[in-house]
């Protein structure tokens, strides 16, 4: 099948490291597939450790000696805009290559390049309007925080909306004066080569940036396990978090960890239903399902719930899935051929625990690509694997309740914890429910729109640490105390017999 192909793709996808875009130094390549024909379609450099060490050396002397983490706030804050600025004025081509390399519908793919502009510009403000505390002891003692950016962060991203999430790590680590080494992810590697052109005329200089493709297990391994790098930012599946945080414990590093997660919609019978219909189908189906924060198990109270789901279940059906390329599209095309494998073995797993009501294989009409019909799963039991294990794609489980109480230890009943949506308009439950549910980020009556400057991040199996605003700031940057003394010390005399 035919499909749509951008212009002027790169010949192969290099790392750019100190400067400049570089092939692997043992010359490693692996394939990148187009997710609509599974096809090859580039080589990217493999990194291995040798590549590592170079791009870590580039940053640590970008750091140790480049005016980057000198600069005054003002300075860099407006290279940083100028990044926002290049990231809109390109983002149609962005959003198209994005779309190639990963499946995402071309207008999703579109407001996901505007966000990572977003991200830029909020951190180039947050940088200026900075200021750090100060105490005095009257008399005594003044003493401040003085802070300082760490060193050479590691930036460790996935796939799902890849260009995004970059940005989400990348602005505020150099917002704050550090040098970065990103790895991107392997299935989707495309877009990340763009930020090298577009810091460069920026006005970054060498060394600031640089990236290293290659395999999680070699690339991201040696970046994890480099000494010299203080920090890791990671997203990604909290399998893979464990991993890097063995591996990371020997350095003692910084750990950030964005990971999986199983999130509830929790819609009660009194809630806007024609809302809460929107938001939930929208929460799980929107970027194909590869959605950290996907709505993935709607509970419905039981009065509304064989209504509920007729009604869910007819809108899933009607969900356009197809050419990643078209404006109308709803549904691409999964990220990866492995992925498509997983995404529907969990189809498979769900039709012998649960009533398929939606969807449950390949959409008609689409014989190649790795398309699923949006897929939805009714009375699904809260031991299911379909309930309890995060499938990264257009499936969802629903499933009835009948108290509040019920309801609340069915949303807590998952080792994951990262968001939480609840539609309902009594107040109080609202703010209860909200307040007891075990989720880093509760919406009520609205699917996920966040503010930059809210916290993010999950508990449980979902994350460690939380980023976004300031604590982005505090993740990247020290705080050392300056104690100042403006009397005499007060120190016991040792050694002087009591004199
Ligand atoms: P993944 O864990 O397979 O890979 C993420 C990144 O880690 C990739 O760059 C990969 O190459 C690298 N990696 C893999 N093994 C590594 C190792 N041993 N050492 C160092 N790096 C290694 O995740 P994925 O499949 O790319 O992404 C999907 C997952 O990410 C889902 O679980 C999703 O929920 C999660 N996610 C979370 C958030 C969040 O903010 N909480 C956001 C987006 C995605």
């Amino acid at each position: 099948m035919s499909h749509y192909i951008p212009e002027n793709l790169p010949a192969s996808i290099q790392h750019f490291i100190d400067g400049q875009f570089v092939d692997s130094v043992g010359g490693e390549t692996f394939d990148v597939l187009d997710p609509v024909s599974n096809e090859s379609y580039v080589q990217a450099a493999a990194g291995q450790k040798a590549d590592i060490d170079l791009a870590v050396a580039a940053a640590k002397r970008a750091f140790d000696s480049g005016p980057w983490p000198r600069m005054l706030p003002r300075q860099r804050s407006r290279i940083l805009h100028t990044v926002a600025d290049l990231i809109e004025a390109r983002d149609q081509r962005l959003a198209e290559l994005e779309t190639f390399d990963t499946g995402l519908p071309i207008t999703q793919a579109l407001g996901q390049a505007q966000r990572a502009a977003e991200n830029f510009r909020f951190f180039a403000d947050l940088i200026v309007a900075q200021s750090d505390d100060t105490y005095k002891v009257p008399g005594r003692q003044v003493n401040y925080v003085n802070r300082k950016p760490i060193g050479v962060a590691g930036l460790i991203t996935p796939w799902n909306t890849p260009f995004m999430l970059e940005s989400w790590k990348l602005a505020p680590a150099l917002a704050t004066g550090n040098t970065v080494v990103l790895k991107p992810a392997e299935f989707t590697p495309l877009s990340a080569s763009l930020w090298a052109e577009i810091f460069r005329e920026a006005g970054v200089p060498d060394g600031v940036f640089n990236l290293v493709n290659g395999l999680g297990e070699e690339a991201g391994d040696a970046l994890v396990k480099h000494p010299d790098v203080p920090l890791i930012s990671f997203t990604g599946e909290s399998r893979t978090g464990q991993i890097i945080f063995g591996n990371a414990a020997p350095f003692l590093k910084g750990l950030s960890m964005e990971l999986g997660g199983k999130s509830p919609a929790v819609v009660f019978a009194d809630a806007d239903l024609e809302a809460a219909l929107d938001a939930t189908v929208f929460g799980v189906f929107s970027l194909n399902g590869e959605r950290c924060t996907a709505g993935s198990r709607v509970l419905v109270e039981r009065s509304i719930y064989d209504d509920f789901v007729a009604r869910y279940a007819a809108r899933a059906k009607a969900i356009v899935v197809g050419d990643p390329h078209d404006p109308k599209t709803e549904v691409g095309a999964l990220v990866h051929p492995e992925h498509y494998e997983k995404v529907m073995s969990y189809v498979e797993i769900g039709k012998t625990e649960a009533r398929l009501v939606a969807g449950g294989g390949r959409p008609d009409g689409l014989p190649t690509g790795n398309y699923v019909a949006p897929t939805v799963f009714a009375d699904v039991s809260p031991d299911a694997r379909i309930f309890q294990e995060e499938i990264f794609g257009p499936v969802v489980a629903i499933t009835p309740f009948d108290s509040d109480e019920e309801a609340l230890e069915l949303a807590n009943n998952t080792r994951y914890g990262l968001a939480a949506y609840i539609w309902t308009n009594n107040l109080k439950r609202a703010h209860n429910f909200s307040q007891q549910v075990e989720a880093g980020m509760v919406w009520l009556n609205s699917n996920n729109v966040r503010d930059l400057r809210t916290p993010f991040g999950g508990v449980k199996a979902s994350g460690l640490g939380h980023e976004g605003g300031y604590r982005s700031i505090d993740f990247y940057t020290d705080q050392q105390a300056v104690h100042i003394t403006l009397n005499e010390a007060h120190s016991p005399r040792f050694g002087t017999g009591g004199r």
